[in-house]
């Protein structure tokens, strides 16, 4: 997969080199390449924004550099992203989604963000472009929401995680649950010891020790996640561990009591 991101502060990017992502780009598992949107501009002071059209506080970032960028970057198929805090929440079935593009391309705002007529005329002309927030809060720039999307959709390209299973059960999988909680060597620390049952050897007992878990704390960080579950992959054990929590299925869905 190819994945280029245009920002003025290319610089901000260059954790992308470290780690699992660094070592898939060494790999050649990962294309990534950083731009600064500031080689497209035209005038001596290499100017990227202009004063908001109707008035208001700050900047906005000019429609003309970004195209020029844009069609620069661009291949035939790929996928535009502009990171924006009113645009749709970034979550692990869009990661799983992106994961299997040919070309992301991350397009970093800054000051009051970018011309809202670069998204559209990019739609226009047949572009597929997410306008996706990685929170319900306000960053300087998107240049974090690209370390963002670049993380999450990295780790999920074929050989990046050494193995795979690690993908599996993990907060927001398939399970729609949060992940139990985890635990390794020694087994006492700090006055802490690990749960028992993780030590008994006894597979399927861990494995209901894992689930009673995952279900306990997404009903106590996440009771939207559970509001949410398909009740069809709850299994009796399931429905019991969360009637003792207070949730209970009620018109196929699970309800608080
Ligand atoms: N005026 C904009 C608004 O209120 O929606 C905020 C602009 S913000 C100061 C500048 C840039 O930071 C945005 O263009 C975007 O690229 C990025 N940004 C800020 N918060 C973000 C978030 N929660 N998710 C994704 N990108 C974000």
């Amino acid at each position: 997969m190819r994945i280029d991101v245009v920002s003025i502060f290319p610089d901000y990017l260059s954790p992308l080199q470290l780690s699992l992502v660094g070592k898939a780009r060494d790999a050649g598992l990962l294309d990534l390449r950083v731009h600064d949107l500031r080689d497209w501009t035209t005038d001596r002071h290499r100017t990227v924004d202009d004063t908001p059209v109707g008035g208001g506080a700050g900047m906005v970032m000019r429609p003309d550099v970004w195209a020029s960028a844009l069609d620069d970057v661009l291949q035939d198929g790929a996928h535009l992203l502009i990171p924006t805090p009113s645009g749709e929440p970034l979550t692990q079935r869009n990661a799983e989604a992106l994961a299997t593009e040919s070309q992301l391309v991350v397009a970093c705002g800054r000051y009051e963000g970018i011309d809202a007529r670069v998204a559209e005329h990019y739609r226009a002309r047949g572009v597929r472009v997410t306008e996706f927030s990685i929170g319900d809060y306000v960053l300087n720039g998107g240049e974090v929401a690209a370390l963002v999307v670049v993380e999450a959709v990295g780790r999920l390209l074929p050989g990046v995680v050494g193995n795979p299973h690690s993908l599996v059960e993990e907060s927001h999988g398939a399970a729609g649950l949060l992940e139990y909680p985890v635990y390794t060597k020694p087994p006492a620390w700090a006055g802490l010891e690990v749960p028992e049952v993780l030590m008994s050897g006894h597979h399927a007992r861990i494995e209901r020790w894992r689930r009673d878990q995952a279900l306990a704390r997404t009903a106590a960080r996440r009771p939207d996640m559970l509001a949410a579950l398909d009740v069809g992959t709850l299994d009796k054990h399931d429905l019991a561990t969360l009637a003792d929590l207070g949730w209970r299925v009620v018109d196929g869905a699970l309800t608080r009591d």
